[in-house]
C-alpha cells in the first residue's frame, strides 16, 4: 500500500479524523512507552505515573517527570506533525485526536487538536486547585526537584492523565463524536493498545466509516483497516501531502 493510495482514500472519505499515538513523536526524539526501548521498560508506570504513586510520593513521580519535561520542552515537531497540520489547512483533516501530551501538533500548526490524555501545558495544585502554565513549572523546576505550588506549597501535578485517573470527559466525548461522524479514521503511530482511545476506530467502523493505519509494527486492528502502511509517519505523511496536491 502506498502513500498515493492513502491520499486517494483521504480525498474520497471526508470528513477524515486523525488519531495519533507515541509513534508520531518518536521521530522528534521523544521515547515511546510500550516498545522494548520505551519508558515503561525502564520505569514501572505504577511507581512513576499513577495517581496512587503521586499521592503517596509526588517527589518520586517528579524524579521521573523532571527530566521528561526537559526532553518534551526541547522537542520540535517533525515532518509527520507538519504534514498533518498541512492536511488540516487543506481542509482534508477535520481534527487530530492525540494520546500525546507533548503539544507538538499545536506547535506544528494543527488547530483542532483533542488531547485525550491531557498535556504538559499546565500543572494543577492538588491542595488549592491553582493552575500553573508550563513556563512557570519549568521556572519552578530550575530551583527544585519538584515544583511546589507558589500559593500553598504542595507539589503540583502535571495535567496529564495518570494511570488510575479518568480521561478528561469533554475530550473523550468530543473524540467519540468525531470518530462516529468520520468517513475515515486515520491512525498514526499507535498500536491501538490503550483503551478507551483504542476503541475510537471501532466507533468509526460501526458507523460505516473506514480505517487507515500508518504505524511501525502491527496494531490490534490491522485486519479491519482499508489501508495499512508499515512505516514512519515522518517519511510517509509528507508523501501523502505531496500526493493530494
Ligand atoms: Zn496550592
Amino acid at each position: 500500500m502506498s502513500a498515493s493510495e492513502l491520499a486517494g482514500l483521504i480525498r474520497r472519505q471526508q470528513p477524515c479524523v486523525v488519531l495519533t499515538g507515541a509513534g508520531v513523536s518518536t521521530e522528534s526524539g521523544i521515547p515511546d512507552f510500550r516498545s522494548r526501548t520505551g519508558l515503561w521498560a525502564q520505569f514501572d508506570p505504577l511507581e512513576y505515573a499513577s495517581l496512587e504513586a503521586f499521592r503517596r510520593d509526588p517527589r518520586k513521580v517528579w524524579s521521573f517527570y523532571k527530566p521528561r519535561i526537559a526532553v518534551l520542552t526541547e522537542a520540535e515537531p517533525n515532518p509527520g506533525h507538519r504534514a498533518l497540520a498541512e492536511l488540516e489547512e487543506l481542509g482534508l483533516v477535520e481534527a487530530v485526536v492525540t494520546q500525546n501530551i507533548d503539544l507538538l501538533h499545536e506547535c506544528a500548526g494543527s488547530r483542532n487538536v483533542i488531547e485525550v490524555h491531557g498535556s504538559i501545558r499546565t500543572a494543577t495544585c492538588p491542595g488549592c486547585g491553582e493552575r500553573q502554565p508550563l513556563q512557570r513549572v519549568v521556572e519552578l523546576l530550575a530551583d527544585a526537584d519538584a515544583p511546589a505550588c507558589p500559593a500553598c506549597g504542595e507539589i503540583l501535578k502535571p495535567d496529564v492523565v495518570f494511570f488510575g485517573e479518568l480521561l478528561p470527559a469533554d475530550a473523550i466525548e468530543r473524540a467519540t463524536e468525531l470518530a462516529r461522524r468520520a468517513r475515515l479514521l486515520l491512525v498514526v503511530g499507535s498500536a491501538l493498545e490503550v483503551h478507551p482511545v483504542a476503541g475510537l476506530p471501532l466507533e468509526t467502523l460501526a458507523a460505516g466509516g473506514e480505517l487507515a493505519i500508518v504505524n511501525r509494527g502491527p496494531t490490534a486492528l490491522d485486519n479491519e483497516a482499508s489501508i495499512r502502511i508499515d512505516g514512519a509517519a515522518g517519511e510517509l505523511l509528507p508523501q501523502v501531502v505531496a500526493a493530494v496536491h
